[in-house]
């Protein structure tokens, strides 16, 4: 029986979660990626968060205060620096400085919440589907406002969200944080919670272990990897694009899926398709826990003021934030690690001694981002026989399930569960 031939370019959470469902689906799939094994670049350290109503664009109406405010901070949560010589940057950038217009906001918003919650779908009956271990929590996911000004701000937010039914959030006083999350004990006594928001639907993991677990599976389900085989460009026959380029020779398929992260924007280059993304460098820390330790939270927590989340797996402790528009540099920039470090020992004062402290494991992602915040998904305009899986930001494992049944979807011929136009790139046609 012929099967389609789908060849997925990346093996990051995207992309092996679009191999595992397109396999499921009957089709033949072959992975490609750079690296020697899957899950080695954005998605191997990240919050560890699946956020089905905390998901939001960057792109906010009190962006372009706050850049002001933290202007020339080295530990700034955001900088972004359009005085860099850096064309790239300022083409974005403006993108982006436009897409914090209220409007434009509760618009983007809106899009991913919904792809968010058909992603939570997605991903239960996947994982249900696949039995993969992961260290996943289902306990929910609190977001906590150390300010009454931010706290009634998100507050406000998290209203019109709700009636619209997109979030399923409760807003919980200082006292009930700590209630909920005893480990939060501390912060209260010393006033460093003004009030939080508990969103029943989060969850938390280890999304590597996702990724490494989801990719055996589909290993098994005959889906071939190549690791350790970097992609050069797409192969056009006409309009129509069969297959890539690699270091070793072609690769021909029925359909092209881009799930290269980060990578996307060259290889789509290669066809003529420009990708509004920009590299904004995240880092991560992981401190080793004992696996009783009550000072520590059990349910994943966003730190909002200092756009910081926690994320607790069986014998550590996650920390993961910061935003730095520093192009493809991976270096680790210490200065950047402080302020992570610095918001995990105040609102979990002493866990850790200074020995766990040194003995963190610090990490660099860069996370592949829109201008406007949706990820990029599907056909690419004029161009049969490729789809865009890419651009996931901030919430690449939170989209990802989603964004992988539509994709499915769409090289099957069915009917898609969700109205994809927002996340076409086709919004991006002058
Ligand atoms: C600090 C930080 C915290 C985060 N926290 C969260 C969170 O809590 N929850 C959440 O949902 N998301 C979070 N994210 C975002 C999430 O990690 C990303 O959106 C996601 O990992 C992107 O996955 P991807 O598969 O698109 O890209 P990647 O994981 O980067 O995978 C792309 C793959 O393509 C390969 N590749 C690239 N170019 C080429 C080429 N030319 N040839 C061959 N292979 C190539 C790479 O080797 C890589 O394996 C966070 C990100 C960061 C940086």
């Amino acid at each position: 029986m012929y099967a389609m031939h789908a060849l997925i370019l990346g093996a990051g959470v995207v992309g092996v979660t679009t191999a595992y469902t397109l396999a499921k689906d009957g089709a033949r799939v072959t992975v490609i990626d750079q690296r020697p094994g899957a899950a080695q670049e954005t998605s191997a350290a990240n919050g560890g968060h699946l956020s089905a109503s905390e998901a939001r664009p960057w792109a906010t109406p009190s962006v372009p205060r706050q850049l002001v405010r933290w202007f020339g901070q080295a530990g700034a949560p955001l900088r972004l620096p359009l005085y860099r010589w850096d064309p790239m940057l300022w083409r974005w950038g403006l993108q982006y400085l436009s897409n914090c217009r209220p409007e434009r906001y509760r618009a983007n918003a809106a899009a991913l919440l919904r792809l968010a919650r058909f992603s939570q779908q997605q991903m239960h009956e996947l994982a249900a589907a696949a039995r993969v271990e992961f260290e996943f929590r289902p306990g929910g996911l609190l977001s906590l406002y150390r300010t009454p000004a931010s706290l009634r701000h998100a507050q406000r937010d998290s209203a019109h969200f709700a009636a619209q039914q997109l979030v399923d959030d409760e807003f919980l006083d200082p006292a009930q944080c700590a209630q909920r999350e005893p480990a939060l004990g501390a912060a209260l006594q010393r006033g460093l919670i003004a009030g939080g928001i508990f969103s029943r639907d989060g969850a938390t993991g280890d999304a590597a272990r996702f990724t490494l677990g989801i990719a055996q599976r589909a290993a098994e389900l005959g889906v071939e990897f190549r690791f350790g085989l970097p992609v050069r460009g797409l192969i056009r026959n006409g309009n129509r694009v069969v297959g890539a380029s690699t270091t070793m020779g072609a690769v021909r398929a029925d359909a092209t899926v881009l799930a290269l992260g980060m990578g996307s924007r060259s290889v789509a280059r290669t066809a003529g398709i420009q990708l509004p993304l920009y590299p904004v460098k995240g880092y991560s820390i992981t401190l080793g826990a004992s696996g009783d330790d009550a000072r520590l939270p059990r349910m994943g927590i966003l730190d909002d003021d200092k756009k910081v989340v926690y994320a607790r797996f069986d014998d550590a402790l996650r920390a993961a934030g910061t935003a730095e528009f520093a192009g493809f540099d991976r270096r680790i920039d210490h200065r950047r690690i402080d302020p992570i470090l610095g918001a995990v020992q105040e609102m979990f004062p002493g866990p850790f001694d200074a020995v766990q402290v040194a003995g963190a494991a610090a990490w660099t992602g860069l996370r592949p981002m829109t201008p406007d915040g949706p990820p990029i998904l599907g056909p690419a305009s004029n161009m049969p026989g490729l789809f865009l899986n890419t651009g996931h930001g901030p919430l690449g494992w939170t989209l990802a399930a989603g964004s992988a049944r539509l994709i499915a979807d769409w090289l099957g011929g069915r009917t898609l569960g969700l109205d994809a136009a927002p996340y076409s790139i086709e919004r991006f046609r002058p």
